[in-house]
């Protein structure tokens, strides 16, 4: 089997049950990360890495994608707040799995891009926003799900005050070399379960 193949990352996912929600790897089959990596060769999209998007940016490595995916135990009801939009293709993922995704960038070129990337695909149920996503997106909170795709030394407090109780937020928290997978669960405006799934790379949230 060509292993920068889709079916590859499915049987390693699934061996060393590293992700294994049926939903999220349907997910993963229908969206073709192909259509979201600008320049790049077609050839590269199956690779297990982040690719660079322009901007001083990158498209996040597919298997950490996941992985945060499959952290956010997303529903069909759901609407998710998205901070760092990027390429669009985290984005794209989700809404196969929930109603609606809000996904902010402040690059406004990547906004266009994802834009185009998402229309090639046919999605219509993300919504990007250019805007500093520090301060959330007011009018659509709460959200059922808020996730960060960028390094953050702290989680903005907005962000915490637009999940609803019983939401879920995630974000790699640390230095952008290394840092930690954070889960939180809100149960109420000053009380959160945390939970720690790993080190990562991120570029940072400005
Ligand atoms: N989810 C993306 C990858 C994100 S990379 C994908 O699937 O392609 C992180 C992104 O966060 C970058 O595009 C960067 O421009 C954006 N970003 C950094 N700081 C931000 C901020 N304060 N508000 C919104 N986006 C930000």
């Amino acid at each position: 089997m060509n292993i920068n193949s889709k079916e590859y990352f499915i049987d390693e996912w699934l061996y060393y049950r590293k992700i294994i929600n049926e939903k999220l790897l349907s997910a993963f089959m229908q969206i073709p990360r192909e259509n979201f990596i600008g320049d790049n060769p077609a050839s590269d999209a199956y690779r297990d890495q982040p690719l660079s998007i322009g901007f001083g940016q990158t498209i996040s490595q597919p298997s950490t994608v996941m992985l945060m995916l499959e952290l956010l135990n997303l529903e069909r009801t759901h609407t998710v707040l998205e901070i760092g939009g990027g390429s669009g293709y985290s984005a794209a993922l989700m809404s196969r799995l929930v109603k609606e995704v809000v996904s902010i960038e402040i690059i406004p070129e990547l906004v266009t891009f994802a834009n185009k990337n998402l229309a090639q695909t046919k999605i219509s149920n993300v919504m990007m926003v250019n805007f500093d996503g520090k301060v959330g997106y007011e009018k659509k909170a709460p959200f059922d799900r808020i996730v960060i795709a960028a390094a953050t030394l702290a989680v903005p407090q907005p962000l915490f005050h637009q999940l609803k109780v019983g939401g879920v937020l995630l974000a790699p928290v640390g230095d952008v070399h290394c840092c930690t997978m954070r889960k939180f669960i809100k149960h109420s405006d000053n009380d959160f379960d945390e939970s720690r799934h790993g080190l990562f790379s991120f570029v940072p949230l400005v």
